[in-house]
């Protein structure tokens, strides 16, 4: 009778330390897996809403969305296009300093470092501008920075390239806009006019 008992203990106990290797292998086997679905792609950070305005005009259409691409090399679309005429003022999104302004292939670009957007801070950039703003201006949200150049190149109507990037890293510049301005404001990609 006792004999039985104890080799019924015994077997109770193999299955138990079986049971706890099974589920140690288990976890081990799982755990990197689990892991690297929880880390996020770096194009995925989280971005400050700091924007108070849109760039250019009070609607302006986006004929070109957000398209990153897979690899850092790879073609995609790194920023935005918002269609607006020739001419358009072009103001900061967001208070900021400047931080470039000048020629880039034959393209006036303007670039904006956010306040209070962490280090490296977030850099907003604008193209083609004319710029007014100089390297080193603070501007606050919808000081003017420039006027809108002619983009024959890169849209099939006149637009602004906005960009923005943290050190080297593109992130979708409609993510720094608050809910009710993109309610205004068509976020989608809309047909290009003819
Ligand atoms: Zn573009």
């Amino acid at each position: 009778m006792s004999h039985e008992m104890s080799h019924e203990r015994a077997k109770r106990l193999v299955c138990t330390w079986l049971g706890l290797l099974m589920c140690v292998t288990a976890l081990l086997l799982l755990a990197p897996r689990a892991g690297a679905r929880t880390a996020p792609p770096a194009t995925e950070e989280p971005v400050p809403v700091l924007g108070r305005t849109w760039p250019v005009g009070l609607r302006p259409l986006v004929v070109h969305a957000w398209e990153p691409p897979p690899t850092t090399y790879a073609r995609g679309h790194r920023g935005v296009d918002l269609s607006a005429p020739a001419g358009s003022p072009v103001r900061a999104v967001a208070a900021g300093r400047v931080s470039f302004a000048g020629r880039v292939a034959g393209r006036g670009v303007i670039s904006v470092e956010l306040t209070g957007s962490g280090d490296p801070p977030l850099r907003t950039t604008y193209e083609p501008v004319r710029a007014s703003a100089k390297k080193g201006d603070e501007v606050a949200p919808g000081d003017v920075l420039g006027t809108l150049e002619p983009s024959p190149s890169h849209c099939p109507t006149a637009c602004l390239h906005w960009g923005l990037r943290r050190a080297d890293t593109y992130l979708n510049p409609l993510s720094l806009l608050p809910p009710w301005l993109l309610r205004r404001g068509p976020s989608r990609l809309l047909p290009v006019p003819e």
